[in-house]
C-alpha cells in the first residue's frame, strides 16, 4: 500500500501533534496539515489545573514544542479556524472561515468539550477548565475571590480544589459520590483522597447534587443543593465531565457514539482515523470499545495511528494509564480498576501515605494504583498488562 500524498489532522493538540510527529519520524514526506480551533501553538493541558492555575508556570511553559521543532516538522499549521464539517467519502473538511481542505487521509483529533450544567446558564463567575484561555480567565478571577465552589468530585474538580486551596481560597467541593473519585478508584483510595482534601481545609459536601446556581446582578453568589442548603461563592467551577468534540461531524456519516467509533486499528472509515480523547475504538483484548481521556493515551494512540496510515496493520491494545497530582500527592492509575473489585495493599502502608493497591476481579488483575510510590506502581504494571493484552514495560 502506498503512502497517502496528503494527511490532514483536525485538532492541533497532544494527539494531533503526536500523530504528525510520528508520521515524519516514520519517513512520511507528503503534505501534512494541522488544523486547530485554538489560536495558540500546541500546548499541554495537565499543567493547566496545577502549575498554571497556581501561577507557578507562565503559559509559554506549557508549549508542547519550541517554534523551531514545529517548523522542522514541515507541517502547515492552520490555527484559530475550527472544522465545521466533513465529507467522509471525498475527505474534504470545511472550516469556519470558509476553507475547504481535501486530503487522502483525515485524522480526527478534536478532543473533548467540557460539559456545562444548565443550572447556572448566563451567570458570570461560572467557569469550566479545558483550554489555556479558560485557565487564565479562572486564575484572574481567583486572584480577586475568596470563596470557590467546585462542582464535581472527579479528577479535574479535585485538582482545581487542591490548587485553589494552595492559593489560600476557601474551597468547597460538591458532588454526588461519597468521596472524590469513588466510582473510579474504590473506597480505600478515594477515602484517602477525602482525608487529604479535608486535612488541607477543603470543605467536602459530598453525596449531594446541585439544584440551582443563584446570583445577583448577573453574577453567581452561591449554589443551592438538592437538600435546600445554600452555599455562598464568589466563583464556581463546573468540573462535571466532558463530551467528545464531534458536533462538526454530525453530517459526516461517521459512526458517533460518545466519540468517533473506530475499529481496533483506530480507523473510522476508509482513509479516516481518530486519535486521543475523541476516539472510541475497539480494544481487542477487552472485546469492547473504549474511550480514554488521558495524556498518555493521546501519545500512544498517535503512534499506532501514524503507523497504520503508512500501511502497518497494528491494533491498539494499551494498558490505560493516568496520573493526578493533588497537594503533595501523586496518584497513578494503571488499568481500569472498578469500585467493586477486590483491593489489596501490595506495597507500603496507607497510614504512611505511600502505598500501592492491586485490584482484581474474577481472578484477573484489573488495576494497579500507586499513591506516592511511582516506581513501585510502574513495576507492577506488568501484573495488569496480561488483562489488557499489552506488553509489559521494562522493569529498569
Ligand atoms: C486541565 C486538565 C488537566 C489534565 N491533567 C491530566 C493529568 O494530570 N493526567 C492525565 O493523564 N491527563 C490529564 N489531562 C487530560 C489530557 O490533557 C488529555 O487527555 C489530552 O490533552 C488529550 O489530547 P487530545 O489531543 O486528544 O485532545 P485535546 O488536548 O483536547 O485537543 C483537542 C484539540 O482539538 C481542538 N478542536 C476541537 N474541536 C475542533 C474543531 N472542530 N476543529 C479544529 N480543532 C478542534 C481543540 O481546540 C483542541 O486544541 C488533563 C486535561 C485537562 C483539561
Amino acid at each position: 500500500m502506498s503512502d497517502p500524498s496528503s494527511v490532514l489532522v483536525v485538532g492541533a493538540s497532544a494527539a494531533g501533534l503526536s500523530t504528525a510527529e510520528a508520521l515524519r519520524r516514520n519517513g512520511y514526506r507528503g503534505r501534512l496539515t494541522l488544523l486547530g480551533a485554538e489560536s495558540h501553538a500546541p500546548y499541554d493541558r495537565p499543567p493547566l489545573s496545577k502549575q498554571v492555575l497556581a501561577g507557578e508556570w507562565v503559559p509559554e511553559r506549557t508549549r508542547l514544542r519550541p517554534e523551531q521543532a514545529l517548523s522542522e516538522l514541515d507541517d502547515e499549521f492552520l490555527l484559530g479556524d475550527p472544522a465545521v464539517g466533513l465529507d467522509a467519502t471525498q475527505r474534504v473538511v470545511r472550516t469556519a472561515s470558509g476553507r475547504s481542505l481535501c486530503a487522502d487521509t483525515v485524522v480526527v483529533a478534536t478532543g473533548v468539550t467540557p460539559r456545562r450544567l444548565s443550572v447556572g446558564a448566563g451567570l458570570s463567575g461560572v467557569h469550566v477548565l479545558r483550554t489555556l484561555d479558560d485557565t487564565l480567565a479562572l486564575r484572574a478571577e481567583l486572584s480577586r475571590a475568596s470563596r470557590l465552589i467546585v462542582l464535581g468530585e472527579g479528577v479535574l474538580g479535585s485538582e482545581v480544589a487542591a490548587t485553589a486551596r494552595g492559593l489560600g481560597l476557601s474551597v468547597t467541593m460538591i458532588g454526588p459520590q461519597p468521596a472524590p473519585l469513588a466510582s473510579r478508584l474504590g473506597p480505600l483510595v478515594s477515602g484517602k483522597l477525602a482525608e487529604l482534601h479535608s486535612e488541607h481545609g477543603v470543605r467536602l459536601v459530598l453525596g449531594h447534587l446541585v439544584e440551582q446556581l443563584v446570583g445577583e446582578h448577573g453574577r453567581v453568589t452561591g449554589v443551592r443543593l438538592d437538600s435546600g442548603q445554600l452555599l455562598s461563592a464568589d466563583v464556581v467551577v463546573m468540573a462535571v465531565g466532558a463530551e467528545p468534540s464531534t458536533a462538526w461531524l454530525r453530517d459526516s456519516d461517521l459512526t458517533l457514539d460518545d466519540g468517533v467509533v473506530c475499529d481496533a486499528h483506530c480507523r473510522a472509515a476508509p482513509g479516516i482515523y481518530a486519535v486521543g480523547d475523541v476516539a472510541r475504538w475497539y480494544h481487542p483484548a477487552l472485546g469492547t470499545t473504549l474511550r480514554l481521556e488521558n495524556r498518555t493515551n493521546a501519545t500512544e494512540q498517535a503512534q499506532v495511528v501514524a503507523a497504520n496510515i503508512l500501511g502497518a496493520d497494528r491494533t491498539y491494545a494499551p494498558v490505560p494509564y493516568f496520573w493526578t497530582d493533588q497537594f503533595d500527592t501523586k496518584v497513578q492509575v494503571y488499568g481500569r480498576p472498578a469500585a467493586a473489585d477486590d483491593a489489596t495493599v501490595v506495597e507500603g502502608d496507607p497510614t504512611g501515605r505511600r502505598f500501592v493497591v492491586r485490584f482484581e476481579r474474577a481472578g484477573r488483575v484489573t488495576g494497579i494504583i500507586g499513591w506516592n510510590m511511582p516506581k513501585q506502581a510502574r513495576l507492577r504494571r506488568r501484573e495488569v498488562a496480561k488483562t489488557f493484552g499489552a506488553a509489559a514495560l521494562p522493569t529498569a
